[in-house]
């Protein structure tokens, strides 16, 4: 006898684009199904130097379980990557370490600076700290905190989502982000 197909009711299915629909059709444009793709299978380079990459850990963990977003799948090689966190403090000497990291990855590429000490130097006011890493590469989201908890570092990375989605197939192309890459002295 078949035995009956269980339906778990709480596994979420990604929403489609936005689009056309009829009988046996559906249409969209190709920046919105690229878009839906990218979102929800971004792979991450956990960049932690101290303490806010122990809050990553607790939010890749099953508690949290950032999996949920398709962005399990971790890497520490910048070339197999997509999207740079940058966790902790960031000492002068590292920013060089940084940026070189930052240039290996393939466009598109984003970052999200998770904390206080990423995103401004933090309580690190000193002659050593870069006071954000925004002086050396760009960066897409700020997430703040001394530390963030699990819940923000996600907000952020829904935040990474909401951008991916949205970006336009020609705008790593256009003036606006050469103008930007260039103020980075980025060719
Ligand atoms: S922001 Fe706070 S928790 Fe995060 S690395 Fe800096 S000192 Fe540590």
């Amino acid at each position: 006898m078949a035995r009956p197909v269980q339906h778990n009711t709480k596994v979420k299915m990604v929403e489609i684009p936005k689009g056309y629909s009829g009988e046996g059709f559906f249409a969209t444009t190709f920046d919105k199904a690229i878009g839906a793709a990218r979102k929800n299978s971004i792979w991450p380079l956990p960049f932690a130097t101290s303490c806010c990459g122990i809050e990553f850990m607790a939010t890749a963990a099953s508690h949290y379980d950032l999996a949920r977003f398709g962005a399990e799948r971790m890497a520490f090689t910048p070339r197999q990557c997509d999207l740079l966190m940058v966790m902790g403090t960031i000492a002068k000497k590292m920013g060089p370490v940084l940026r070189q990291v930052y240039l290996q990855m393939a466009e598109p590429r984003w970052v999200i600076a998770v904390g206080a000490c990423a995103s401004s130097g933090g309580v690190f006011d000193t002659y050593s700290v870069l006071q954000g890493i925004d002086q050396v590469i760009p960066v897409d989201v700020y997430v703040p905190g001394c530390p963030p908890r699990p819940e923000a570092i996600l907000d952020g990375f829904m935040r990474i989502q909401e951008l991916v989605g949205q970006e336009s197939l020609r705008r790593r192309h256009s003036e606006r982000y050469k103008d930007l890459m260039n103020s980075y002295g980025i060719q």
